[in-house]
């Protein structure tokens, strides 16, 4: 049985109070909202904090407010489990709530939060491993080793961005709200991911993820499909997110694609766990951009995601096939906004 390290335990109850930790105590300490993700990597010793600061006592974090007409701002520790049940993002966010619904088991969806999710760990086959097995091999360059066993030439490291919810958050034009010490900001999420397995945040270890900000909800339709083994509890192995707002040709707003004289106003295309940070595919948006949303160009969409996709083999599955799913996967999160 793997055993958790031993850490001291802080549980502030206000995010002035849980930052003035963080950052007296420094690079030791870390913080943690459900510990589906943090607690199983510190019992293989990947991540090993001196200090754990929960973040489930912030009642700021646990919020939801606003609506779709006004924007939504979800507070990062809400559970997995309300996001799928909440009214407002059920209703005007539909794609939120599916996609947090495919993430791993009910039980961990009871615990695992929407923050916790958004801040996920990089995955590879070679680093989700106990210490003895990352032992026999030398260890890779993500954690205590020095060479990196899927790229062996590389410097870099390729382990994946495996969240569910962070290539919807990008499609949808999201923002998140950091707080440290030193004052807070705002970062799009199409910014806030690297595409570098070790480095993979635009976040200081000092900065708390305070809450997510969605964009209002009118005019715009968005989809999710994730790519997994196991439907009951896997991560995903391609994920594709895809935004569509319509105009018609006159330029007035619509809601729905099936008009002839429609055109796509906007278009967003974006992979997940294929790399180490979300793949926007701007390519395949422009293909869509103007034009009407037609199976012709939802197909030549799809041709250029496959193109453009380069997965390694560091996760689940062959990954020529999983390359090949991309074509699939792009028609079906596209079709399903037609
Ligand atoms: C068996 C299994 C299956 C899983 N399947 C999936 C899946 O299919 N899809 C998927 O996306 N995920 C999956 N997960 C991962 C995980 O359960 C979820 O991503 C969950 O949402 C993580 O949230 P958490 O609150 O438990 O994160 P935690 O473990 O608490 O934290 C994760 C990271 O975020 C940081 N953190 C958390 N909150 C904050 C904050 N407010 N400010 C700053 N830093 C913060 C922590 O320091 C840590 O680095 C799975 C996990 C398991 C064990
Ligand atoms: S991609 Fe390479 S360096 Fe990164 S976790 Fe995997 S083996 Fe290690």
């Amino acid at each position: 049985m793997m055993r958790l390290p031993k850490f001291d335990y802080r549980t502030p109850r206000t995010i002035a109070e849980a930052v003035k930790i963080i950052g007296d105590v420094g690079p030791d300490a870390q913080f943690v909202a459900g510990g589906t993700d943090l607690y199983p990597n510190m019992k293989r010793r990947q991540q090993t904090p001196g200090t754990v600061i929960s973040v489930m006592r912030l009642s700021e974090l646990n919020q939801v407010s606003g609506d779709g007409s006004q924007g939504l701002v979800i507070g990062a520790s809400v559970t997995l489990t309300d996001i799928c049940q909440h009214e407002a993002i059920k209703r005007d966010y539909p794609v939120i709530a599916s996609a947090a619904r495919t993430i791993s088991t009910p039980l961990l969806r009871n615990m695992g939060t929407i923050g916790g999710n958004l801040l996920l760990d990089t995955r590879c086959n070679y680093y989700d491993q106990n210490y003895e097995w990352r032992k026999a091999i030398n260890f890779c360059l993500k954690k205590d080793g020095d060479v990196c066993w899927v790229a062996p030439g590389s410097s870099k490291c390729w382990a994946v961005q495996s969240s569910d919810l962070v290539p919807v958050m990008v499609a949808i034009g999201a923002k998140f709200r950091l707080v440290s010490t030193l004052g807070e900001r705002m970062i799009d999420a199409s910014g806030f991911y690297n595409d570098d397995g070790i480095d993979y945040l635009k976040k200081r270890p000092d900065e708390l993820l305070a809450d997510i900000h969605l964009p209002p909800a009118n005019g715009w339709r968005a989809s999710y499909q994730k790519l997994r083994r196991r439907a009951a509890f896997d991560f995903p192995v391609l994920g594709v997110a895809a935004y569509i707002r319509y105009e018609k040709a006159n330029g007035h707003e619509v809601s729905t694609g099936s008009g002839s004289d429609q055109v796509v106003a906007d278009a967003k295309i974006v992979l997940g766990a294929i790399a180490p940070s979300p793949l926007q595919v701007k390519e395949a948006e422009q293909l869509l951009i103007g034009q009407p949303f037609d199976a012709e160009h939802i197909h030549a969409a799809a041709e250029v995601c496959y193109s453009k996709a380069r997965p390694l083999d560091n996760t689940d599955f062959v990954m020529n096939w999983r390359k090949q799913m991309t074509r699939e996967y792009t028609l079906r999160a596209l079709k399903e906004l037609r």
